[in-house]
């Protein structure tokens, strides 16, 4: 038998675990200089002006859904194809979630149903907008911010799947996910099988200084030292909480993690595009069968997602499986799950989703997948279709 070949997995090298053992003997456990160090050298790599690193990315969109004042009378518009957490941000602050289909080709919230659905209300009606890079496939924000614009909403990009992913605009300028140009808000993940990891760890990356200075405070617990701020001074000692605010800190430990994974995220992501590149290649005689995901060198390819043709998807599944291959399905989508079923004050059929999850199959990508395991998933693949004919 092949030894198992996951979707997703973690590159840790013996830099990284140098740089954690520096921080361990070090004066600082949880946020001291490894914070910021890791906040700038993370801006700086996705082209933002501010970062506010926080414990994950769940943490991230909840600050964020604070940060611009999502409450009861807040609808905000975004897709079901996307990891829960992207949307259960609005319920965390009481508001409410409106879902828009999904393109059929890049599997990303649809410029024209999200204007379909906001013609549908009164003006007003929308106060926010959440679009997820998913798979590492970049929204294109441009076109999204004309919306946004011309409706008076703000955009929190999820940019979870795409540090390092890109889309052109229309000058052909490279626009890189989560600059803030567009979104007013960008979140991160660190989970193990996002492109870097530091065990649990996220980031927001803003060019808002408003929003900025607001998750610095969210982030510990609304409380504040900065006496320029601060209603009276009673000593050195002295601290005033302005906000309700959270225990959202990353730990030095994990920011060390991060600073030394960030810098071979673009080698990583080198590997992403290249192993994405040779499925498209090897298995594009499969297309009778399967469709391949875009090419596109902006794409971050945190996923491959093939979409698998005449309902042989849960068999081939089951088939990879067998040969110890951990396909997963990404994702079901959320107004299939029983608490929005029960929380969504509108529940209507989303086709494009709805077709997309049943035949959407994310096939092993990520840094270190060796060639003969790449080749191993590819071979199994033909061998499950021709044993189709
Ligand atoms: C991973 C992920 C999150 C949540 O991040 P955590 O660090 O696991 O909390 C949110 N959105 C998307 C699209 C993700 O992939």
């Amino acid at each position: 038998m092949h030894r198992p070949v996951p979707y997703g997995k973690q590159w840790i090298t013996e830099e990284d675990i140098r740089a954690v053992n520096e921080v361990l003997l070090s004066d600082f456990l949880t946020q001291g200089p490894k914070i910021r160090e890791f906040e700038e050298a993370f801006a700086h790599y996705v082209g933002a002006q501010y970062a506010v690193a926080v414990s994950n990315g769940t943490a991230a969109l909840h600050l964020a859904a604070l940060a611009l004042r999502i409450d009861e009378k807040t609808n905000v518009i975004t897709t079901p194809i996307t990891f829960a957490a992207s949307a259960n941000c609005v319920w965390f602050c009481g508001g409410n979630v409106f879902f828009a289909d999904i393109h059929p080709q890049t599997f990303l919230i649809d410029l024209n149903k999200v204007r379909e659905l906001i013609e549908s209300k009164p003006k007003g009606f929308f106060k926010g907008l959440i679009v997820v890079d998913f798979s590492g496939m970049p929204v294109n924000l441009e076109e999204f911010r004309k919306l946004a614009d011309e409706n008076n909403l703000w955009i929190i990009e999820d940019a979870c799947h795409a540090p390092g992913g890109y889309f052109v605009d229309s000058d052909g300028k490279k626009q890189f996910c989560g600059n803030g140009n567009f979104a007013d808000l960008a979140v991160f993940s660190f989970h193990p099988v996002k492109h870097i990891t530091t065990g649990e760890g996220g980031m927001i990356t803003t060019n808002r200084k408003d929003l900025y200075e607001k998750l610095l405070l969210l982030r510990t617990h609304g409380i504040t030292k900065d006496p320029s701020v601060m209603a009276e001074n009673h000593g050195g000692w002295y601290y005033e909480m302005h906000t309700l605010g959270y225990n959202y800190r990353l730990t030095d430990i994990q920011a060390a993690l991060g600073i030394s994974q960030l810098k071979r995220a673009d080698e990583g992501l080198e590997k992403r595009r290249r192993i994405a590149l040779k499925y498209n290649q090897e298995l594009n005689p499969l297309s009778d069968y399967l469709t391949l995901p875009l090419w596109f060198e902006g794409h971050a390819y945190h996923l491959y997602v093939i979409r698998v043709k005449n309902n042989l998807r849960p068999k081939l599944y089951n088939y990879l499986k067998e040969k110890n291959i951990f396909s997963q399905v990404h994702y079901i989508p959320l107004h299939f799950m029983p608490y929005y079923k029960k929380t969504l004050k509108e529940l209507y059929p989303l086709p494009e989703s709805e077709k997309y999850y049943r035949e959407c199959l994310s096939i092993p990508i990520f840094p270190s997948l060796s060639e003969e395991d790449q080749d191993y998933v590819i071979d199994t693949i033909k061998s499950f279709f021709s044993s189709k004919c």
